[in-house]
C-alpha cells in the first residue's frame, strides 16, 4: 500500500501535452529547505494530514477513464514506497499513461519501473550542482545515486525532463551553469522559478524570487547543453 496525501483531479500543466490528474504520495527522504510540501515530508506534519484510501483513488480513476489521459505520481518522493510498482501497475491497467516526478535518489526503482513499462514520462529534479547537493537537499546522500538516475534516463527509452527550481540564496547563475555542464548534453531541461510560499524552512518564505529576465539570461547560456531548455513560470 502506498500512502496518499492528496489528489488534483485535473491538470493541464503537470503532464506535458496531456490532460491529467496528479496523485501526491506521502513521505520523502530529502529535506529541501525550500520545499512547498511539508505536509507530505515532515513526520509531525504528515501525522496531522488526512490520507486518502487507495480505493477512493481507484474509484475516481475508473470514473474518469476516457476523460483523463495521464496520471502524474508525485510527492514527497514516490520511489521510497516499495509498493510503488504495484500501485502504478494498477493505474496502467486502467489504460492511463503515467508520469513519475522524482528526486532521482532511487535509481534501482527508476530502472525497474522503466524496464517493466510502467512509466511513460519522468520529471527528475536536479537540486543543485554536484558539490552543493547535500546542502540543497538538507540530508546526507550518495551523489552516485543521482548520477545513476541521470544516466538511466539519458540512455533509456522513456521520455524525460530534468528540472531545477532556482532559489536565490541556494543557487547562483554559476551553479545552474555547473548543473548544465554536469547533466548535459541531455534532452529537456526546465528552469522553474521559486515561489515564496509556505516552505519547510520558514526563512525561505521571505526570499524574493529571481526575475524572469535573470532566468532567461541563464537559459541562454546553458541552451547548448540541451535539445530543449525553457524557463517554466
Ligand atoms: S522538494 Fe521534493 S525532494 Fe525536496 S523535500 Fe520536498 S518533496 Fe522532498
Amino acid at each position: 500500500m502506498v500512502r496518499i496525501g492528496g489528489i488534483q483531479k485535473t491538470t493541464l500543466i503537470d503532464y506535458p501535452g496531456r490532460v491529467a490528474a496528479t496523485v501526491f504520495l506521502i513521505g520523502c527522504n530529502f529535506r529541501c529547505p525550500f520545499c512547498y510540501s511539508a505536509e507530505l515530508v515532515l513526520p509531525e506534519k504528515i501525522k496531522e494530514h488526512p490520507q486518502i484510501p487507495e480505493k477512493e483513488i481507484f474509484g475516481f480513476l475508473k470514473e474518469r477513464q476516457g476523460l483523463l489521459q495521464g496520471i502524474v505520481i508525485c510527492g514527497g518522493e514516490p520511489t521510497i514506497n516499495p509498493d510503488l510498482p504495484e500501485f502504478i501497475k494498477n493505474i496502467k491497467d486502467l489504460g492511463y499513461l503515467v508520469k513519475l516526478d522524482t528526486n532521482g535518489s532511487n535509481p534501482g526503482m527508476l530502472k525497474q519501473l522503466a524496464n517493466e513499462g510502467l512509466i511513460d514520462y519522468v520529471a527528475m529534479d536536479i537540486k543543485a550542482p554536484k558539490e552543493k547537493y547535500e546542502e540543497a537537499v538538507g540530508v546526507k546522500i550518495d551523489i552516485s545515486d543521482i548520477e545513476e538516475s541521470v544516466k538511466a534516463l539519458k540512455e533509456g527509452k522513456v521520455d524525460y525532463e530534468f528540472r531545477t527550481t532556482v532559489v536565490p540564496t541556494v543557487h547562483t547563475k554559476e551553479d545552474v551553469i555547473n548543473i548544465a555542464k554536469w547533466i548535459g548534453p541531455a534532452k529537456n531541461y526546465f528552469l522553474q522559478n521559486f515561489r515564496a510560499e509556505k516552505t519547510i524552512d520558514p526563512k525561505f518564505e521571505k526570499i524574493k524570487p529571481y526575475s524572469e529576465e535573470f532566468l532567461e539570461e541563464i537559459r541562454k547560456e546553458i541552451l547548448p547543453y540541451f535539445k530543449v531548455c525553457e524557463v517554466r513560470a
